[in-house]
């Protein structure tokens, strides 16, 4: 009862203090569940990133359908749970900081399979997602650099995809961090780019190479004036301050007709050219 009780009160602090909470049997099965995962998340890190795999998706150029890249997507199988979505998965290492090392890992094992890829696509650029821990609580540039120049592959072959957030806006830290990068010959691209916290100032304030559209607005488009109006309006933007668009999510020749036709969409991502692919299914397939 007294475990139940404090679980119950601790939600009641969450939800903003001075307020009743009752015990709720699916919650509590709910947090002892995220605790097995994370535990199983520390176990896979710390047993040399075992089930851990990272997957990769094309990113092509809209105007000649080319291969321009790909865009690094983190898989795991739990033991327990089987393959979880990483949008389950990756708030629980951040939680635990978890992402740190695993991030380290991911930048690691991206960065080889870029360096072996150019060798056959000259102008391959791989993309990686840093989470903003990552970002805020270690000291990624140094992470970055230190991986990187392993390979022979020069820094221009990266893009560093990091989501808007309030945080960017207001932090200067994090604003330093990012003009590292570009400082560095690394490329930025800002990702979910719409979504959340938007702020169209970001685009000119940034050092960003790179918008990536959300995924939302693609579903939209031809169904709904305000998607369309809306990336066409975002690409106008970038193209007078020389930033590229990368359109997501793109499923059929309708969407990727309109976005062709705004004349201003660089890239293209999205099941209508492939899911991501393992690393031998990548390389059967584009190299
Ligand atoms: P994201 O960075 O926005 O990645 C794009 C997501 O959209 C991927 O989901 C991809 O599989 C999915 N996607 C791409 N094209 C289509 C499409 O045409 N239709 C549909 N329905 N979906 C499409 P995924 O792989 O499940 O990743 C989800 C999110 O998890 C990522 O969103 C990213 O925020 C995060 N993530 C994945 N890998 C990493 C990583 O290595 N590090 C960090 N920090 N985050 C990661
Ligand atoms: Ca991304
Ligand atoms: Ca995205």
């Amino acid at each position: 009862i007294i475990k139940n009780t404090r679980f119950a009160l601790h939600k009641a602090k969450l939800n903003g203090k001075n307020r009743f909470e009752f015990f709720d049997k699916a919650d509590y099965a709910n947090y002892i569940k995220r605790l097995e995962i994370q535990g199983e998340l520390r176990s896979s890190v710390n047993d040399n990133f075992k089930g851990f795999e990272l997957f990769y998706q094309p990113i092509v150029d809209a105007d000649t359908g080319r291969i321009e890249g790909a865009e690094a997507l983190l898989r795991w199988k739990s033991d327990q749970y089987g393959f979880m979505s990483p949008v389950e998965f990756i708030p629980l290492l951040e939680e635990s900081s978890l992402i740190i090392p695993l991030g380290s890992w991911i930048i690691d094992t991206a960065a080889a399979q870029c360096n072996e890829w150019v060798k056959i696509i000259p102008q391959f650029v791989m993309h990686i997602n840093l989470s903003f821990v990552q970002i805020a609580k270690s000291n990624v540039i140094k992470d970055v650099i230190e991986n990187i120049n392993k390979y022979e592959a020069g820094n221009e072959h990266f893009v560093f995809e990091i989501t808007e957030s309030i945080q960017m806006d207001s932090n200067i830290a994090i604003k330093r961090v990012l003009k590292e990068f570009v400082d560095n010959g690394f490329l930025l691209a800002i990702d979910d780019f719409g979504t959340g916290y938007s702020s169209l100032s970001h685009i000119r304030e940034l050092p960003i190479d790179i918008i990536k559209i959300d995924r939302c607005f693609v579903i939209d488009l031809g169904k709904d004036d305000y998607a369309e109006t809306f990336v066409r309006m975002v690409a106008e933007l970038a193209d007078t301050i020389g930033v590229r668009m990368c359109v997501e999510g793109v499923e059929d020749d309708g969407q990727l007709q309109i976005l062709k036709d705004m004349k201003k969409v660089q890239y293209i991502q999205g099941y209508y050219y492939d899911k991501p692919l393992t690393e031998e299914a990548f390389e059967k397939k584009y190299l």
